[in-house]
């Protein structure tokens, strides 16, 4: 069997018996992206002689018998929506196409302090807003498993790197469905943890009361094996939970006795693929051959939750990304051309005389901020800065932001509600398998919409995951969507892992 067919797990396990180094490892993935990512486009960066050098450290550690982190010289993707010391942090945005973070995010020092090989950063939508990856400002990135279709989004390049083999784990971001719709379009494990569970420290905000950074991978267990690596208080985040870290690595293998899975109507409506629909219907089925009980449920609110979800999110992305000005850092419009257009158009009014519009000329400050706003951002950046400042201003708020946190607090009670008879609530992660590339860029709503089963778990802050479930006749991969009440990882990762356990879904690999 070759490393790259290997789970992070396997290869840990190697890597213990010394049968292999973390530079042979680090090598074969690093291999491995020059084969295949010239198609695929998942990385805007590799970190080659650093990762080994990085490897090497851990060989030699291993070698001497110091003790050796929880990662052990595995090699991990970073999606590049995190800040890395003294590296490109891009967002995959023309604003930070260039920029250089002075700190390193509390995960990326995690995974550092656990001896994780940071093999290189991932593409995304720009600034993690979207569901295609196809927002990137600079780069595309094709599905492995039919390169004719988009890997998701927005942790697109997080899930294909994985999917291709490229990565044996990645960190990916969920803000509305980030983490858990890009896996199950590339067949692959996505957890979001909920919110609170790991620091967003260093992480670049889209919208902070939503986002959350988790672990993608093969199976259940490898994404345990990465979110005990980084979950956990961090004194830097404010909003990051002071709770224990269960050792989810300890406790992924023992199977749950006399689970209890609810279904939710609303998931199974309209819209959904009746491929994706039958594959997920089989997989209950599974669960319940392994002693599950299944009962129908209600989330009546869920159908408000892409509306609330999309003015909420834009909200609190026009607040964050009103830092991007062009003066503190990152992209600045190129000013002797816009001074010169300045004193151009001045003059030109100067000779008409016209005094109205000499004074309403912006200032070369205001002129300034526009240009770089106007040319540093993508254009689905700038809709969600106008939906959400649109949202926010006087006469508008109560009407929109205000009651969209009622409808929010709705959202979380119905979970609250369903939660006490059931201990999970399953149904598909996407309606649809991936759909072609280019095939919504006309219609930003129907890209939204794709949302559907993804953003209510970010608005109530409970955990979910995405399992790999079926595989379409068009050989597309399907996935499923376990949801736990907050701070329930555990039971999250052991139902996962025991589905894993009687399928073989997670072991399916692109051509
Ligand atoms: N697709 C959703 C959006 O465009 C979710 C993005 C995310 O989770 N980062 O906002």
């Amino acid at each position: 069997m070759s490393l790259l067919d290997k789970t992070a797990s396997e290869l840990l396990a190697d890597l213990e018996a010394k049968e292999t180094t973390a530079v042979e490892v680090t090598t074969a993935f690093l291999e491995q992206i020059k084969k295949a990512d010239e198609t695929i486009g998942a990385f805007l960066s590799t970190r080659d002689d650093l990762a080994l050098a990085e490897a090497a450290e851990v060989d030699r550690k291993r070698a001497v018998g110091e003790p050796v982190g929880l990662l052990g010289g595995l090699p991990v993707a970073i999606k590049d929506l995190l800040c890395t010391k003294g590296e490109v942090t891009s967002c995959a945005s023309k604003m930070l196409a260039e920029f250089r973070p002075p700190y390193d995010a509390t995960v990326v020092q995690r995974l550092r302090d656990a001896d994780g090989v940071i093999i290189g950063k991932t593409n995304m939508d720009e600034f993690a807003m979207g569901g295609s990856t196809e927002n990137s400002a600079l780069g595309v990135t094709r599905n492995p498993w039919n390169t004719s279709r988009v890997p998701g989004g927005s942790s697109g390049g997080a899930a294909a790197c994985v999917g291709a083999s490229m990565a044996p784990l990645s960190i990916g971001t969920d803000t509305g469905g980030s983490i858990r719709q890009p896996s199950s379009y590339c067949g692959v494990v996505g957890l979001k943890p909920s919110y609170g569970r790991v620091s967003r420290y260093g992480l670049v905000a889209f919208a902070s009361s939503l986002d959350q950074i988790g672990p993608i991978a093969h199976t259940v267990e490898d994404a345990a094996l990465l979110l005990e690596a980084i979950a956990g208080h961090d004194p830097a985040d404010s909003t990051s939970a002071n709770v224990p870290t269960p050792s989810y690595t300890a406790s992924v293998r023992q199977p749950l006795q006399g689970l209890r899975l609810g279904i939710a109507r609303e998931h199974f409506g309209d819209g959904l693929d009746g491929e994706v629909d039958a594959s997920v219907r089989e997989a209950i089925k599974v669960f319940e051959s392994q002693g599950a009980t299944v009962r129908e449920l209600s989330l009546p609110h869920s159908k408000y939750a892409i509306a609330t979800y999309y003015i909420i999110a834009p909200c609190e992305a026009s607040s964050n990304l009103a830092r991007y000005d062009g003066v503190h850092y990152g992209y600045r419009t190129d000013e002797k051309a816009m001074l010169a257009e300045l004193a151009e158009e001045r003059k030109v009014l100067e000779g008409a005389g016209d005094r109205a519009k000499l004074e309403a000329l912006d200032t070369s400050l205001v002129r300034m901020y526009r240009k770089t706003r106007s040319e540093g951002f993508g254009a689905e950046v700038k809709r969600r800065i106008m939906l959400g400042s649109y949202a926010l201003s006087a006469g508008y708020y109560d009407a929109y932001y205000v009651k969209a946190l009622k409808v929010r607090r709705l959202i979380r009670e119905d979970y609250d509600a369903a939660f006490k008879d059931v201990d999970l609530i399953i149904g598909p992660t996407t309606a649809t398998p991936a759909f072609k590339l280019g095939e919504m860029n006309e219609d930003p709503l129907a890209m939204y919409l794709q949302d559907l089963y993804t953003v209510s778990a970010n608005l109530a802050g409970i955990a979910a995951i995405s399992v790999p479930c079926g595989i379409s006749k068009s050989g597309l991969p399907i996935g499923l969507q376990l949801q736990a009440p907050p701070f329930e990882e555990e039971r999250l990762l052991r139902a996962a892992h025991m589905f894993q356990q009687a399928t073989d879904w997670h072991t399916k690999r692109p051509n």
